[in-house]
């Protein structure tokens, strides 16, 4: 719309979009507003658009991905959970164990997380482990834990949900409901979380591209949900010596075409400790807009990812080495 159209012009156009049989979408920038119109483009004339009060150009979105293209929203998305900024100067560093195992242990984990700056908690309830008789999280019990902390500690959670049937149960707990890699493409579960207004943290699939990621962030914004943050985790290639290879150009490249947040996930990324505070720095120098890092108070009896895990100290000081880099690429952590 151009900058004089008024509140007036606007409702005309989208109910002229919706009487065509297409989906409005408004999006309000700094300067003007625009309104996808989202369905069949042959239901669309140019002409007849462009004659309407207010209209200042009619441009056709070609990629796969519409709602989640920069060319749609020019300007970034700033993900707000309970007031926390996720997208903006501020860096937003999640940090938590990978899966709850005890009120004690996420207590702990969660205090040295808001002491050394992280801005939310993270926590496994529901784990997608590789073999079924590894530990699978405490479930429902475990997000009444995160939930505890959360009362106690401040943070805001996020935490995974790993089926279709657990959405609502999920989404009364979290404050950001993670879409773990192996079910980027569960499009059903998708759909679902797309109907929540809780913010999604939707990882990349293993062996997925970025327009994969995108097209599965299209299904979640589609159904109204335009909380989405997208993650970086690492994909799998021929190389052994880490657990995923971390695909650093992803973080540009997906802001780059989409004007959604990107984070990234180091822990799972390189699962190497020693490789997490160097990689860390590298994903803020390329753009990141967050760090979600796993952290345990005792990593050698952690019932998930415990070779991953941070000692706490070994957060602290990578929270002063991140913090560095921060400030050169201008951002706050
Ligand atoms: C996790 O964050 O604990 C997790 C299982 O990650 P991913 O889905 O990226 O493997
Ligand atoms: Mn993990």
């Amino acid at each position: 719309m151009k900058e004089s159209a008024t509140v007036k012009d606007t409702a005309a156009v989208i109910k002229h979009i919706e009487e065509l049989g297409l989906k409005p979408h408004i999006s309000e920038g700094e300067e003007k507003t625009i309104i996808g119109a989202i369905g069949d483009d042959r239901l669309i004339q140019k002409e007849q658009l462009l004659g309407l009060p207010g209209v200042d150009t009619v441009i056709p979105i070609l990629k796969p991905y519409k709602l989640a293209s920069r060319e749609f929203k020019p300007d970034p998305t700033v993900v707000s959970v309970n007031g926390t900024k996720i997208g903006g100067d501020t860096l937003a560093v999640i940090a938590g164990p990978c899966a709850v195992e005890s009120y004690e242990q996420v207590l702990e984990a969660a205090m040295c997380a808001k002491e050394a700056g992280a801005r939310l908690l993270r926590g496994g309830a529901f784990k997608p482990r590789t073999s079924p008789y590894s530990f699978q999280g405490l479930g429902a019990e475990g997000l009444k834990i995160l939930a505890r902390v959360r009362e106690e500690v401040g943070l805001p959670i996020v935490t995974e949900c790993l089926s279709q049937d657990d959405v609502e149960l999920v989404s009364e707990y979290a404050d950001v409901i993670q879409v773990g890699a192996r079910n980027m493409q569960n499009y059903a579960m998708l759909e679902k979380l797309g109907k929540q207004q809780r913010p999604i943290l939707l990882k990349r699939g293993m062996m997925s591209t970025m327009e994969e990621l995108l097209m599965s962030a299209e299904y979640i914004l589609s159904n109204g949900n335009y909380g989405v943050i997208l993650c970086e985790r690492g994909i799998r290639t021929f190389e052994k010596l880490t657990r995923n290879t971390c695909d650093i150009a992803a973080i540009p490249a997906l802001k780059h075409l989409s004007h959604l947040p990107v984070i990234l996930d180091p822990s799972h990324a390189t699962g190497e400790r020693h490789l997490i505070p160097p990689v860390s720095m590298a994903g803020v120098a390329a753009g990141a807009d967050g760090l979600i890092i796993e952290i345990h108070p005792n990593p050698d009896k952690a019932l998930c990812d415990g070779y991953q895990s941070l000692h706490l100290d070994q957060f602290r000081d990578l929270m002063t080495q991140v913090g560095t880099i921060a400030k050169a690429v201008n951002r706050a952590i």
